[in-house]
């Protein structure tokens, strides 16, 4: 798209699979789609209404910068009752989701030839967030061989007087790994020995079906050089609410505030009410939805135990399966296209989320397991499947 009215830096911009799956979906009318991350689980009525009547009262006004008082309020109570840690009200910063909360870390933390690590397979936006702050994304490709885990020494040969940040994703999107808590602490351990910031993006936590559920927010005693990122769109099932939040050290908080002053000023209103809510009503959420992935997760996982060529772990977290397929010797691209075509599924081709990837393909679990059940179906029948 080279254009006059455009900037230079997008005219080379490719689309990653991930924004390609709009139109993939239409090639087809009756298609299985398993490639957006996007919950089918309702969002909680009760937290629903509670905004509605909310909003009716005045709740669509500007809030205060740093968000909601009150659902700040909830939110230190969370991570107190939940993890034990201590977070004051300058530590935290209401977002509008995730993607936006990584986007303002990105813009507070990084000078132009910055760098970030970032552990791969990983969240496909990663890349661009860093770039658009003029910094260099590093990709470590933990092995696939050894589950994904990080080979510590590995990654610090990665690591040099420019490096800010690392961002570590566990629960995992997309390889639903959960980091060992010796992986965890080597890093925390790397962050100290070369003083730079390690991004948690902790948007999975309430989907961890392992023993392993604390985040690294409880690796220090007070914010200090983790920034946790946090999004209410997985576990708390709301993806079109837009809402999540920043915990980092105060300086680092006033200076996202300032970003945030020029890109979103403040978040929406009724969306902070509903987060207030919804974090109040978190446990019974969150049980249900936590039942209900694990229960389709471990679906999956016997279907393709069942498929030749293709294999994956057993579920530690999220609701995504990151299927091997490099038995076939199909590329993760052709087969994105094979199955679509042989068996109208739609999932997302692995090398999507950096070179790990490749020879993989992630399958989205966000439908029930009836759906599940026609989509494995219609992937049994597959010649290179049988
Ligand atoms: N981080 C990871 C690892 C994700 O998988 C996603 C969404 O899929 C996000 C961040 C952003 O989520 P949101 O902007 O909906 O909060």
């Amino acid at each position: 798209m080279k254009n006059p009215y455009i900037a230079k830096k997008h005219w080379e911009y490719e689309l990653p699979p991930l924004s390609r799956t709009d139109e993939m979906a239409k090639r087809y009318d009756d298609i299985i789609n398993l490639s957006v991350g996007d919950p089918d689980y309702p969002a909680d009525k009760t937290c629903l209404d509670l905004m509605y009547r909310d909003a009716l009262a005045g709740h669509t006004r500007y809030t205060e910068y740093y968000g909601d008082p009150e659902l700040r309020e909830e939110t230190i109570k969370m991570y107190k009752e939940d993890y034990g840690v201590d977070v004051a009200m300058n530590e935290l910063l209401i977002t509008a989701g995730g993607t936006h909360a990584l986007y303002v870390v990105m813009q507070t933390i990084l000078d132009p030839g910055d760098e970030v690590i970032a552990i791969a397979p990983y969240y496909t936006y990663y890349k661009d967030q860093v770039e658009m702050a003029e910094g260099k994304l590093v990709v470590y490709n933990a092995p696939a061989d050894k589950r994904f885990d990080v080979e510590v020494e590995e990654l610090e040969k990665l690591v040099n007087s420019r490096t800010k940040a690392i961002i570590v994703n566990s629960p995992c999107n997309p390889s639903g790994k959960v980091y060992s808590r010796e992986n965890l602490q080597a890093i925390m351990d790397l962050a100290e020995k070369y003083d730079f910031q390690v991004i948690a993006d902790d948007i999975y936590g309430a989907l961890n079906y392992t023993d392993n559920k604390m985040p690294l927010c409880t690796y220090e005693e007070r914010p200090n050089r983790v920034i946790t990122v946090y999004s209410y769109s997985k576990d708390l099932s709301a993806t079109g609410v837009r809402l999540g939040h920043i915990i980092a050290r105060s300086d680092i908080i006033d200076a996202a505030l300032n970003v945030c002053g020029g890109v979103t000023f403040t978040i929406c209103s009724f969306s902070q009410r509903f987060g207030l809510y919804a974090l109040r009503r978190r446990k019974e959420i969150q049980e249900g939805l936590r039942a209900e992935y694990q229960k389709r997760m471990l679906y999956a996982y016997e279907r393709i135990s069942k498929l030749n060529h293709v294999k994956c772990f057993y579920p530690e977290g999220t609701f995504y399966i990151f299927a091997d397929i490099r038995e076939t010797g199909i590329s993760s691209m052709d087969m994105w296209d094979k199955i679509l075509d042989e068996a109208k599924v739609l999932v997302l081709p692995g090398d999507g989320f950096g070179k790990a990837g490749e020879g993989y393909i992630r399958i989205c679990c966000t439908v029930s397991v009836e759906v599940l059940k026609e989509a494995f179906d219609r992937l049994e029948k597959m010649d290179i499947f049988k």
